[in-house]
């Protein structure tokens, strides 16, 4: 048996307010004045002064608003590459991530094709990338996907929605700082929380299962409990303890795999277009056969928050889209593999998946 040897983010910096330091974290890592950091900033804060105010531009430093009304594309980054070599002296400083998941895992995506020949969706796998990333920086604003710890930057491709899984993908600097998440639409707080409560099940109840990942999705799953059902917590507390919940769910899923709501709301992303926070609470919603207690909880989470899920979104599918879906699905071999084992193949039929998602 030989074991996987995985790098983690390599600093991290934890504390309300400790945006402010983002000059004194980067000054010593820009290489020169032609080199400059670059921003990629989710649009939602284009006019927001607090936090734009305090982004530390420099020399030739540039801010690109990132509009995230889609999931990130393969073809976006290729974009944000070619601007960024056209328009720059010398290979940037650094990239800075500032948002949730999507301009989270744009930024790694990135970073990682300043200094890899191609385009982004011949990386879309497992280590395909050859050279070393350019210096990045994440800092999330919306708490839950883990995408600020995970190895991983998920894209959809022109065939797929898959992520560059690779060595080099990590963050170098991770900044949470939980007061950047104050401003999160309670919808939206919810379906990203429940990408954090959705991976400590899918990991906690898999057959990849091991102590290392048990400890961190415990961990998550007890910070998820606090969060979504207590009444005591003020909201700093919460905001503070979604940011380490979401740290402890990535770190649990990056040692065993996550199951059956992410291989079946991939398919939707890529066809559908639906975003992943809500696209597995839509799929989680309808696997209470796979994941008993954990629906049970997700159920009284949901109504507690008055939180509507969207329903029919299968309604008006074709039987080519049903099986385009499908297939998508079914070819998540590793997520199918960790969620019913290594005969998950006679208990996840094509009919089986279509008459889960027509339920949707
Ligand atoms: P998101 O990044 O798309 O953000 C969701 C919404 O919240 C957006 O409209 C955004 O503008 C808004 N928002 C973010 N911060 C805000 C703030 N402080 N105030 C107000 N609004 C704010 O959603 P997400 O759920 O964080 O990320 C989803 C993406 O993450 C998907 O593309 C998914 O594939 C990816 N993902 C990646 C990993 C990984 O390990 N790399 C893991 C899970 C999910
Ligand atoms: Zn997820």
């Amino acid at each position: 048996m030989s074991y996987k040897n995985f790098p983690m983010v390599s600093k991290v910096v934890f504390g309300r307010g400790s945006f402010n330091q983002l000059n004194e974290i980067l000054a010593p890592k820009r290489l020169s004045m032609n080199a400059p950091f670059i921003y990629l900033i989710d649009d939602v804060f284009k006019n927001n002064q607090w936090l734009t105010s305090r982004i530390p531009l420099a020399y030739d430093d540039k801010i690109v608003f990132i509009s995230t009304k889609e999931e990130p594309k393969t073809s976006q980054v290729d974009e944000l590459v070619e601007g960024i070599i056209l328009t720059t002296k010398e290979l940037p400083s650094g990239i800075i991530g500032i948002g949730g998941g999507s301009v989270l895992d744009l930024a790694k995506a990135v970073s990682i094709m300043l200094t890899n020949e191609g385009e982004a969706k011949d990386y879309q796998g497992w280590d395909l990338v050859k050279n070393a990333a350019v210096y990045h920086v994440g800092i999330p604003t919306i708490s839950g996907t883990g995408a600020e710890v995970s190895r991983t930057t998920v894209l959809l491709g022109p065939d797929k929605k898959l992520g560059i899984n690779s060595d080099f993908t990590p963050f170098d600097q991770v900044i949470l700082d939980s007061e950047l998440t104050k401003g999160v639409p309670t919808d939206q707080w919810f379906y990203t929380g429940m990408d954090c409560y959705i991976h400590c099940i899918e990991s906690l109840k898999g057959t990849y299962l091991n102590t290392f990942s048990e400890t961190y999705g415990t961990m998550a799953l007890e910070l998820c409990k606090e969060i979504f059902l207590d009444n005591n917590l003020t909201a700093i507390e919460s905001e503070e303890k979604l940011m380490m919940a979401s740290w402890h769910g990535g770190m649990s899923i990056a040692y065993s795999q996550v199951g059956v709501a992410h291989a079946m709301s991939y398919p939707l992303a890529y066809l559908l277009g639906i975003k992943h926070g809500v696209g597995n609470c839509i799929v989680f919603d309808h696997l209470e056969e796979f994941y008993p207690e954990g629906v049970k909880l997700f159920k009284t989470m949901k109504k507690k928050h008055n939180i509507t899920i969207p329903q029919g979104i299968c309604a008006d599918l074709s039987d080519e889209d049903f099986d385009k879906m499908i297939n998508i699905a079914l070819n998540l071999v590793p997520l199918w593999e960790n969620a019913l084992g290594k005969n998950w193949k006679q208990i996840i039929t094509p009919k089986k998946l279509k008459e889960l998602y027509q339920k949707m």
